[in-house]
């Protein structure tokens, strides 16, 4: 999401005129934030402090993302050197602020306007309706606005002229996406999207256990554009603790959605999210975590040590009863257990012949990309221009990435 806000944000000021440059030669520093954990939070924290010396009076530092919604003009007095703080998605008059300031007339030639890659990203609700007890999301992002699936395809629409090849429909919870025209949820919006002309890659994330229609899996399984790739944050192996974070289900439901998907996709690639250290988490509920991970071998697993964040029901009702050290022995023990479970699906990987669809070259100058599934992949031998989809056969796999050889 916030890579998404941060390439809006960049395409607007693009658009207006505005030409990307390192820090040490640009007059503008923005900084898009996250807050889902103190980590992030105190990373914002540590840069406003690192720019201090950067900063001149003719040069500007912003700061927009979810800090703005739980700190607000607190930053401001914290950061004498912040001269602005934007509300996320209200970028215009940010920018009609900079105008005002900079008079870029003089300068460079200007770039043509807009930022359309090989991915486009396209944020189809803000906000969360859930209240999931450790998540500070909905605090700082606001309740669900649901974007109008009219505007949705014509945006589609758009970057697809502009050369996107891929579509990336993006919302904290996807699976709650309603057409507040009434055309239907998200099952009826990835239907309209897949079927748009020149469109060969259609992705979407973060998907809910709660919310996940089953008719999804079936509009994914039969298209040949949307990716076979579900994002489906578990967060808890255990009943008692999915409960105390009010996500809505229960292991048996998770485990029933997962099933379903594998029967009809057999090869889908699996993200989740995982929380070790949740309050009141027992090492009997841990192990079940752990279970869990061994029983599904997920693709990718997101792990996270429980972080109480101001504001939610967990941090002012639940005491933050493991112990630190617990916490990361906790997290430790599943990267552990997660590192040789990725690279055991990776390998199965070597012989098959796989579509890539290449974004670009990694530092060794190889053409790389993601195949439907949602792995990274590199091309050997040979360069292939980004937006251009070419099957390789999978010679080597690591638990990162497929390397393979163009096919014949
Ligand atoms: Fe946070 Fe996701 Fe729960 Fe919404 S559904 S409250 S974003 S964890």
């Amino acid at each position: 999401m916030n890579l998404a806000d941060s390439e809006g944000l960049a395409r607007k000021l693009l658009a207006a005129g505005y030409v990307e440059e390192p820090l040490e030669r640009a007059d503008i520093a923005i900084l898009n934030s996250c807050v889902v954990r103190q980590a992030s939070e105190d990373r914002v924290y540590s840069k406003l402090h690192e720019l201090r010396p950067w900063k001149t009076p003719e040069r500007t530092i912003a700061v927009t993302g979810c800090i703005v919604g739980k700190e607000g003009d607190n930053l401001r007095r914290r950061f004498p050197q912040l001269d602005a703080v934007v509300p996320i998605g209200e970028y215009d008059g940010f920018i009609a602020d900079l105008d005002a300031r900079y008079d870029w007339s003089a300068g460079e030639a200007l770039p043509a306007a807009g930022r359309t890659g090989v991915s486009h990203f396209v944020r189809i609700i803000q906000g969360c309706d859930h209240n999931c007890t450790f998540c500070i999301v909905p605090r700082v992002r606001g309740r669900e606005k649901h974007v109008a699936m009219s505007e949705l395809l014509l945006e589609c629409r758009q970057a697809i002229a502009d050369g996107a090849r891929e579509i990336v429909l993006l919302g904290q919870n996807v699976d709650d996406y309603h057409d507040p025209d009434g055309r239907g949820g998200m099952a009826a919006l990835v239907r309209e999207v897949e079927r748009l002309p020149g469109l060969r890659r259609l992705r979407f994330m973060t998907s809910h256990p709660q919310d996940l229609e089953p008719e999804l899996l079936e509009v994914m399984a039969a298209s040949e554009v949307v990716c076979r790739e579900l994002q489906l944050p578990v967060q808890s192996g255990d009943d008692l603790i999915l409960r105390r974070m009010a996500r809505g289900y229960q292991t048996r439901h998770y485990r029933a959605i997962i099933d379903r998907a594998r029967q009809l996709m057999p090869d889908i690639g699996l993200a989740t999210d995982v929380i070790v250290g949740f309050p009141g988490e027992t090492d009997e509920a841990f192990r079940n975590t752990r279970r869990l991970l061994e029983e599904i071998e997920f693709d990718v697993v997101h792990l996270a040590m429980y972080s109480p964040r101001p504001g939610t029901y967990a941090a002012s009702k639940m005491p933050d009863d493991v112990p630190e050290a617990e916490k990361l022995r906790r997290l430790n023990e599943l990267l552990a257990l997660q590192k040789e479970i990725a690279a055991r699906k990776t390998a199965r990987w070597v012989g098959r012949q796989v579509e890539v669809l290449v974004e670009g070259r990694d530092e060794l100058g190889r053409s790389y990309g993601r195949i439907r599934q949602g792995k990274r992949a590199v091309v050997l031998g040979g360069t292939v221009e980004p937006g251009q989809l070419v099957d390789i056969r999978v010679v080597q796999a690591t638990a990162g990435q497929l390397m393979g050889t163009r096919a014949a």
